[in-house]
């Protein structure tokens, strides 16, 4: 065999291997030491933190700077309102640093096999005194999923089934996805998603507590739209569990008059104003 031949020939299983086995860290370069098909080390799979707040919404638990938001039960003003779709929400941790990472190259970069650890902050962040008849996965319209090879809240919806022994039903499909939701306003955003779900024929839903599973909860009018077609189907009770979501103390500053509450999506979301929108809140600019 010529010796240019042979050298490609080796080079492949090599770069296969790679593909498999990664050698670094995606989140932080670092050389991997064990063999794993998980593509980020221990250290940043350990480092995503329980997001902490010392006022947050008793039912969706939005975290606030101060009570100011909240009324005399603890209740936040979309809450309030009835416009959250879901009767609780639980999410592990702020979507940010090394877990923004992780869901984004979970989601985007197709590491399916993510979705072990993710599921994993997934348990942490779900009250162990609530019990639940059925979790369903957000549904993403099939032309999407086709593009993506697969949704993300099916995967995470399949490893807290099996670590809650919950069984997973696809009982909504979502029939329409209309454009981006950024640069809406928060009632532009809702309408966006209105209709955009439909509960399956037999989907089984009556008069069952229903787990809804998705990554990110970044405006809530999404997953709120499910949670009412969930309602309208029957369910008496629907809880949204996400691995993270945006921190409202960071936009609430800036977004205060656009009446922004989270939607669109994580790769939409205005991280300039974000970060500076942070600072403000350090220094205790909210009001
Ligand atoms: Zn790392
Ligand atoms: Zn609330």
């Amino acid at each position: 065999m010529p010796a240019i031949v042979r050298k490609n020939v080796c080079k492949i299983p090599s770069a296969c291997f790679s593909q498999i086995f990664p050698d670094e860290c995606r989140i932080c370069a670092s050389p991997l030491k064990e063999l794993s098909r998980i593509p980020v080390c221990p250290a940043c799979l350990k480092k995503p933190e329980p997001l902490h707040a010392e006022y947050y919404c008793a039912c969706c638990r939005t975290p606030f700077l101060s009570a100011y938001p909240l009324d005399e039960n603890g209740v936040c003003g979309i809450c309030r309102r009835g416009a959250s779709g879901f009767d609780a929400a639980y999410s592990y941790g702020s979507h940010e640093d090394e877990l923004r990472e992780l869901i984004h190259i979970f989601k985007y970069g197709g590491v399916q096999t993510l979705a072990r650890p993710l599921g994993k902050f997934l348990s942490i962040a779900l009250p162990r005194d609530q019990s639940f008849q059925v979790i369903v996965p957000l549904p993403m319209h099939w032309r999407k999923r086709w593009q993506r090879g697969f949704n993300q809240a099916e995967l995470l919806a399949a490893e807290i089934s099996r670590r809650i022994a919950v069984p997973v039903q696809n009982a909504v499909i979502r029939v329409h996805q209309k454009g981006a939701q950024a640069g809406l306003t928060n009632a532009k955003r809702r309408e966006n998603v209105t209709g955009a779900f439909r509960a399956k024929r037999r989907h089984g839903l009556a008069g069952k507590r229903v787990l809804l599973i998705d990554d990110v909860l970044t405006t809530g009018a999404t997953a709120s739209a499910c949670a009412k077609v969930l309602k309208r189907a029957g369910a008496a009770h629907v809880t949204l569990l996400t691995v993270s979501r945006a921190d409202r103390r960071i936009v609430a500053i800036d977004y205060k008059g656009l009446d922004l509450d989270f939607q669109g999506n994580e790769a939409q979301f205005p991280e300039s104003i974000a970060s500076r929108s942070l600072e403000h809140a350090k220094l205790g600019s909210f009001t």
